[in-house]
């Protein structure tokens, strides 16, 4: 997607400007903050198609930030932790951001994680019954999931959790999100998702070790794999 809006808000200088030059030399247009507040006026002015979110600012937090956002908008955003801050990353997951990036990280690995969030390849469109991804094909009006043409029988809580993953493809879903959407709000134990994926996984014969759909993301959740266009 290139020409697309980047809004940067991070507060190192050195960071932000590296990113900014990487960013406009790959055909992006770019906008700067350096702090959560004016990080949250440029958002209103510039309408970026996807946020990069440092979590660590010096006035509100990233993840404030990223709440404000939730509230009305569903623009894409990645997070930029630094390490061992694995605690500030999950509440910013949970608040909907898409995907974090863990300082420091390779231009290449940016690039690549700013293209998937702009992608959303698995969301329905109005008036399409169906998701379709690299091979995977979920009817949402029969409630019926084939993998390259044959027909996959699952339960219904397995076919609400791969629809949830598949319908947020590329996105990281931590285990609370995906209890709450799948199970409900009343539903804490991962026990009970994990066999669920076990299942899942085992069904549409997604090897864990090298998987085709599902990615887990170790003590945080999973995420579905957006195949590739090129
Ligand atoms: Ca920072």
């Amino acid at each position: 997607m290139s020409g697309a809006r980047v809004l940067i808000v991070e507060d190192e200088p050195q960071l932000r400007y590296a990113l900014r030059r990487y960013l406009e030399e790959n055909g992006y247009a770019v906008r700067l903050s350096e702090d959560g507040a004016s990080g949250l006026t440029e958002f209103g002015a510039f309408k970026p198609d996807v946020v990069l979110l440092d979590l660590m600012l010096p006035d509100i937090s990233g993840v404030e930030v990223c709440r404000q956002i939730r509230r009305d908008h569903e623009t894409p955003i990645v997070v930029l932790s630094a390490m061992g801050d694995e605690r500030t990353k999950v509440q910013a997951l949970d608040e909907g951001a898409d995907d974090y990036l863990t300082k420091p990280f390779g231009m290449d690995e940016l690039m690549a994680r700013i293209r998937v969030a702009l992608r959303h390849s698995g969301s329905l469109r109005a008036g399409e019954t169906a998701i379709e991804m690299g091979g995977l094909r979920i009817d949402v009006a029969k409630r019926t999931v084939a993998i390259d043409g044959a027909e996959v029988h699952l339960t219904p809580t397995e076919y609400t959790l791969l629809k949830y993953l598949a319908t947020n493809a590329g996105k990281v879903l931590t285990h609370p999100m995906i209890l709450r959407s799948v199970w409900g709000a009343e539903y804490t134990d991962t026990a009970v998702l994990r066999t669920a994926m076990n299942q899942l996984r085992a069904k549409l014969h997604d090897d864990p070790a090298a998987p085709r759909f599902i990615l887990t993301e170790p003590r945080i959740g999973y995420r579905f794999t957006v195949p590739d266009e090129s």
